[in-house]
């Protein structure tokens, strides 16, 4: 299987959700990047870019009492190309039951099976290890996104009595195991990268991570080209901070995944600037930066907006329109290198001088 991508075409439709919090802030100014980007000058593409906002989110579910609006996964799926969203998480919610109706319900309905979580350095300050360049940290993870420990399989016995039990299953499909397996290793081929690492615990969990080495060492045999290794994930989180330049592709299960990838953004310099992509080769997909609604700082106007617009990066790609994207992560680097960045990242600009500063840099280098 080659990797299912758009064609690049002039034109897409994307369904925008900023949902709560600083989820509101950071997505205008993401929207704000993509159109300069787009916009129709002597070098640029011209890319026809519509969007159309959503206000699913605490506010709606508080008011109306509804998360995910009947009819969503179906329109998004048929309508639209991809899914710039935002985040979500609101103190006066406290289940947090619209954030998990509408962000697991569209990545289970959409059947969103790969988050790609790139790790990359975007300048040496970032890192806290000590000696490491950019190059140094350049990586990406996939994790598993529809099975795992997330289906929701389980229960309780006995609940709430001395004697209780509680049990929660980890399940892993052969069809599930082997097409995140074979995305990472097609990605590794379509970028020209050389090692893929699958990691499990299969020493410990002898059955669910049986399959993912039988798995991995039939879909690896098709793939000589690139050099394939495991590691269990003990031994995976210790080799990331010794050494993180042995990893191009890292590839692993749902739960595994959650963690790896936050230390990942952890080495390339926290959660402000990571950004994320939940895909399905070839349908509609969804992009948003790794950090939560951050209700302590939302309101300000001092969110990072950069893991928004990195994430748009990738969306941009996801879409086959590679100058553009490209475009946005040298915007980015630029701030990032001349300290026009908020306060989280040491600098004193607001999420919307930020945001202008990115549109205005990738206009001008388009007009140059
Ligand atoms: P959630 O919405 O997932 O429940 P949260 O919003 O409480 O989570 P995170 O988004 O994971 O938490 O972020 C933790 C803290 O990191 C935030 O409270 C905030 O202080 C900081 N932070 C996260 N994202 C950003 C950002 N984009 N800009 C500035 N600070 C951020």
């Amino acid at each position: 299987m080659a990797i299912p991508l758009r064609d690049g075409g002039p034109a897409a439709r994307i369904a925008v959700i900023p949902g709560d919090g600083i989820g509101k802030e950071v997505t205008p100014e993401a929207v704000k990047v993509i159109k300069a980007v787009c916009a129709p000058t002597k070098r640029g593409t011209g890319r026809n870019m519509e969007f159309v906002e959503f206000d699913w989110g605490a506010d709606k579910y508080l008011k109306e009492k509804v998360s995910l609006p009947p009819g969503a996964v179906e329109m998004l799926r048929d309508e639209f190309d991809a899914i710039l969203f935002g985040a979500l998480g609101d103190p006066r919610v406290p289940s947090n039951q619209h954030a998990a109706d509408i962000l697991l319900g569209l990545r289970f309905k959409l059947d969103l099976y790969v988050n790609a979580r790139p790790v990359e350095l975007y300048h040496q300050k970032f890192t806290p290890l000590r000696d490491r360049r950019e190059e140094d940290i350049r990586m990406m993870v996939f994790r598993e996104n529809t099975e795992g420990l997330y289906v929701g399989v389980g229960g309780f016995f006995k609940k709430d009595t001395p004697d209780e039990i509680a049990f929660q299953e980890d399940v892993n499909s052969r069809k599930g195991v082997e097409r995140i397996i074979r995305y990472a290793f097609e990605y590794a081929r379509a970028k020209g990268l050389k090692r893929v690492c699958m990691s499990d615990k299969s020493n410990a969990m002898t059955f669910a991570h049986d399959l993912w080495q039988r798995v991995f060492k039939q879909v690896r045999a098709e793939y000589a080209d690139i050099d394939s290794r495991h590691l269990y994930i003990d031994t995976l989180a210790m080799e990331m901070i010794r050494d993180p330049r042995q990893f191009d592709v890292i590839v692993t299960n749902n739960l595994f995944g959650d963690i790896i990838s936050d230390l990942g953004a952890q080495l390339a310099g926290g959660l402000g600037l990571a950004p994320s992509g939940n895909i399905h080769p070839g349908r509609t997909s969804l992009f948003e930066p790794v950090h939560g609604s951050a209700p302590n700082i939302a309101g300000k106007g001092i969110a990072n907006p950069l893991g928004s617009v990195l994430a748009s990066a990738m969306m941009l790609e996801f879409l086959g329109w590679h100058p553009e994207a490209q475009s946005l992560r040298a915007a980015v680097k630029a701030a990032v290198h001349e300290n026009f960045v908020t306060a989280d990242l040491g600098g004193d600009k607001s999420t919307i001088q930020v945001g202008d500063w990115l549109a205005a840099s990738v206009a001008k280098n388009l007009s140059d």
